[in-house]
């Protein structure tokens, strides 16, 4: 496996790869990897030649700083998990690598980004599509798979690659979950033990199921903040926050 920073490195390795005849599958991340993500990388592997996966901790889908700055970052520890699970290259640009026009032009959907995730978090899905769209032309793969963890963002960049005829197939995976029905994050390692014993209650709350103030009630009585908990496409998303981790997850209802 390569580990790869510029963009000019990728682009010859790309030419390799396309030269061989190889199908190229693609896994955008942000690093702080867990088996979510590895189920992604092993889901290319089985589908396609080649895979590459990119760290970049995006700053544009920031909305709070604090979240920015305690987002975890360990390229090596990451490198060793995605060589273990198959993958051939791991992409991981500088920023400003990627932000050469200083975030002056971007992707804005102006319907279902405002709501859910949206409405909580202004310019977060502004900051995803962009960068989404961004890395889809320089990796250029024959498929890109995303997590129903992100489900709002699954069907944003679902939209976007449609609305904008863009070449890859996306791929959409489930969520793989701890032993106790939490749903893998990056951000569950910020838990401290309490808050991790919340976080296993926040995913029992919501695959217990019901209606959507019933589900906010049980939340809210385990004295857990809601930001929202709405039912959209057959599934029950929410979005809560546990001191100062925000966790979302969503189950099909
Ligand atoms: P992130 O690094 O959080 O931006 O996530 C990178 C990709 O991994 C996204 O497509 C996520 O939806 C996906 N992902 C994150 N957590 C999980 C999980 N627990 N199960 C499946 N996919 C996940």
């Amino acid at each position: 496996m390569i580990v790869i920073d510029t963009l000019d490195d990728w682009r010859s390795l790309w030419d390799e790869w396309r030269s061989a005849g190889y199908s190229v599958g693609f896994v955008p991340t942000m690093g702080g990897l867990h088996e979510g993500h590895l189920s992604l990388v092993r889901r290319s592997g089985a589908e396609n030649d080649r895979t590459v996966v990119s760290i970049l901790v995006n700053p544009t889908q920031f909305d709070e700083q604090g979240d920015l700055d305690a987002y975890p970052r360990d390229l090596e520890r990451d490198s060793s998990m995605l060589e273990l699970a198959g993958a051939h290259a791991v992409l991981a640009p500088e920023p400003d690598a990627i932000y050469g026009d200083g975030y002056r032009y971007r992707v804005t959907e102006t319907d279902r980004s405002r709501s859910l995730e949206g409405a909580h978090r202004p310019g977060h899905f502004d900051g995803v599509l962009t960068v989404v769209l961004k890395l889809l032309q320089i990796v250029r793969p024959d498929r890109a798979y995303f997590g129903e963890k992100d489900w709002q963002q699954l069907e944003l960049v679902r939209g976007m690659v449609e609305a904008l005829f863009l070449d890859a197939e996306i791929i959409g995976c489930p969520i793989v979950r701890e032993a106790d029905g939490l749903a893998m994050s990056s951000r569950n390692v910020r838990l401290d033990a309490a808050g991790r014993a919340k976080a296993a209650e926040f995913a029992a709350a919501l695959q217990a199921g019901g209606s959507t103030d019933q589900v906010r009630s049980r939340l809210e009585d385990l004295g857990i903040d809601v930001d929202y908990v709405e039912r959209r496409d057959g599934r029950l998303l929410a979005a809560v926050r546990i001191g100062d981790v925000r966790l979302i997850d969503n189950v099909p209802a």
